[in-house]
């Protein structure tokens, strides 16, 4: 049985609860992130928690904790559960009230919750294999940078992807690339550039993104902030996705089209590598 924190609380996730009244609950309206753990250590640490910051901004909700105080959450939370690999997951609501669309911040307190995710991170199906993807089109709100738990269409388009038996769905607005289900979509160029388009409204701000492509930077690796099609993805020499908890995952197919002869490409995993080793030496 694991431990969960609950606001303020470490208690065992069975007897752990929120109010039904939680607006997280009724309307959706909380934020969370995910971070990894290698080695018993947190991944890109500072960056989620500054993101989480962002959200709650661009939402006008109030974080109450510290960040000293959220990395010890953390950090109790990987030691009470042993936690060698897997992810941490924390959620921020604006609190609970009688239902009402109108809120008033003063009368809400924000509901905190965390709890830990044992599981194989760097030897996995994915990263050996690689995963087939479809494409699906972006039906989702205006302000998919911000990283709220509305997240019932990319379950829903992740399911379509199962059904159709591949691993996980691109999402397709105007006629271009918007992201994946839960993670950042890139292509590598036949010239050996990594594409991925350009941050926006209608895309999270990854932070596995973010730090993949400064080490691709400073690695000499040309980096194209562009949107890209899905027939030029067909037409790639290979893709890949990004995200906290798969790291540098490889496409190997898109709507039954193959990529780099359906393997993992030489490109992806190498930025696998460089990502896994850069972000180890700031783990914290
Ligand atoms: N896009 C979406 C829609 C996501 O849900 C996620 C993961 N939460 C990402 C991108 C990847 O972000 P990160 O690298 O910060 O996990």
């Amino acid at each position: 049985m694991r431990t969960v924190f609950v606001n303020g609380e470490y208690v065992s996730e069975n007897e752990a609860k929120v109010s039904v009244f939680d607006r997280a609950f009724l309307f959706g309206d909380g934020i969370y992130e995910v971070a990894s753990v290698l080695g018993g250590k947190l991944i890109d640490f500072p960056a989620h928690v500054a993101r989480l910051h962002r959200s709650a901004n661009e939402l006008g909700m109030r974080v109450d904790v510290s960040d000293d105080e959220i990395l010890a959450i953390h950090r109790e939370l990987i030691s009470r559960n042993g936690v060698e690999e897997g992810v941490v997951y924390m959620q921020m609501t604006r609190g609970a009230i009688d239902r009402d669309f109108v809120f008033d911040t003063d009368k809400l307190k924000p509901t905190m919750v965390l709890f830990t995710q044992s599981r194989p991170l760097i030897e996995t199906a994915v990263s050996k294999n690689g995963m087939k993807i479809v494409s699906i089109p972006d039906l989702r709100w205006g302000r998919c940078d911000i990283k709220t738990v509305q997240l019932l269409y990319p379950s829903l388009g992740k399911m379509e992807a199962k059904s159709r038996g591949a691993d996980d769905a691109w999402m397709v607005r105007d006629g271009v690339v918007t992201e994946g289900t839960s993670n950042n979509a890139f292509i590598v160029t036949k010239s050996g550039a990594i594409v991925t388009r350009p941050l926006s409204n209608e895309i999270l701000p990854g932070i596995t993104r973010a730090a993949l492509m400064a080490y691709s930077a400073e690695s000499g690796t040309p980096v194209e902030e562009r949107a890209f099609t899905i027939e030029e993805a067909h037409d790639a020499a290979e893709a890949f996705i990004t995200s906290a908890s798969v790291f540098v995952g490889p496409v190997v197919s898109i709507d039954g089209v193959e990529l780099s002869g359906g393997k993992p490409g030489p490109v992806t995993l190498g930025l696998r590598k460089t990502y896994i080793e850069e972000s180890l030496k700031r783990a914290l």
